[in-house]
């Protein structure tokens, strides 16, 4: 039986992508693995060219002058790429968690960076808001979901330059305008996949403005032109997103999932809510409809709370070092029944106490 799986990332894939793909180990292509194909077979082009299409498609970005590529590196090159590629003199950032920060550092290293927003001093618990984006800057950088902290942007402000996203822990989880952003990345292992591969949406116009020499491996250009095969692609991880965006079209798409997503959170907001036992640890306003963070009122409670998870079949519910308490993460494909099972054990403890 499958646990219910709560980890941050990796974490839990639907049951029947895990199938198709470890069938696809053993025979994808006339009893060849899908490990052991040349990654330019025609077998694997199609599957490449299916994720880019079915990434695009489900965020309605189809038509629109964006490109999909799948990278390696996860999403921390993405730190340093969208700088390398787009930063000339100066950009913009808003700092909401330990992500963001590390973006930041690393478009440090190439130029001027300008925080113009940030929570640190609250120990990133609430998203900032009412902050101006100057005019001038070459782009604005934001983190959809804070995964750590577990706060979410639920506005997105309309950036005069254009909008860099990092979606990592909320890409397809819920409807948005995405043509409001410019550059969205995504490392595949919260939402989507395995580790191993990042899910890049560019908006083609945006390239080539600076005037620094880019690495081929770093510069999104070369890898549009290369059709996201400039060298050997993370082969099972974008098959896996592959299944897993099918997937996801097949049960309606975003719209449909984000019914499911609202739900879960609603659930288990409620309960940190209701019961005493338990404290929610970012601002209502901007709670994270992906991670929902908590600690123990009384810590004295811990080791009843644990065995009754461990009991209740229950994985991966510890908070983030740095944050400390709980940490339920509800990506997609965990069902509203896991959250049950989460919510009923915490009343339970409120039961006992
Ligand atoms: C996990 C995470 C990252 C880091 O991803 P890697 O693939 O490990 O580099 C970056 N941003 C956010 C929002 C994340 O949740």
């Amino acid at each position: 039986m499958r646990r219910h799986n709560f980890s941050a990332g990796p974490c839990i894939l639907p049951g029947e992508v895990l199938q198709q793909a470890s069938e696809a180990v053993i025979n994808f292509d006339n009893g060849l693995s899908l490990l052991e194909i040349s990654h330019r077979s025609k077998p694997f082009v199609d599957v490449m060219e299916n994720a880019r299409a079915l990434a695009l498609e489900l965020l309605g970005l189809e038509g629109k002058g964006y490109k999909a590529l799948f990278l390696h590196g996860g999403a921390s090159t993405q730190f340093l790429m969208v700088a390398l590629n787009l930063l000339e003199k100066r950009a913009g950032y808003l700092n909401t968690g330990t992500w963001s920060d590390k973006a930041i550092k690393e478009a440090k290293i190439f130029d001027d960076v300008y925080e113009v927003a940030s929570s640190k001093e609250a120990k990133f618990n609430y998203i900032p808001k009412g902050y101006d984006i100057p005019e001038d800057y070459d782009y604005f950088h934001c983190t959809s979901n804070n995964t750590i902290f577990g706060t979410q942007m639920k506005k997105f402000p309309n950036s005069p330059i254009p909008m860099v996203c990092d979606m990592s822990s909320d890409i397809f989880s819920r409807q948005l305008d995405f043509s409001k952003f410019d550059l969205i990345y995504a490392g595949a292992q919260k939402n989507m996949g395995p580790a191993g591969a990042t899910l890049v949406v560019v908006k083609e116009d945006i390239l080539g403005k600076v005037s620094r020499k880019i690495p081929s491996m770093m510069d999104y250009q070369i890898h549009i032109s290369k059709s996201s095969m400039f060298n050997t692609p993370p082969v099972f991880p974008v098959y896996v997103s592959m299944l897993t965006l099918q997937w996801l079209k097949n049960l309606g798409g975003i719209k449909a999932i984000e019914k499911e997503n609202d739900k879960k959170a609603q659930l288990i907001y409620s309960e940190i809510d209701l019961n005493p036992l338990f404290k929610g640890y970012s601002a209502k306003t901007d709670r994270s409809s992906m991670n929902a963070t908590f600690t123990l009122a009384n810590e004295d409670l811990k080791e009843t709370f644990e065995t009754m998870i461990k009991e209740a079949g229950i994985n991966g519910l510890n908070g983030h070092r740095s944050v400390g308490g709980y940490r339920a993460s509800m990506y997609n494909a965990l069902s509203l029944e896991s959250v049950g099972v989460l919510v009923d054990v915490m009343s339970e403890l409120e039961r006992k106490a």
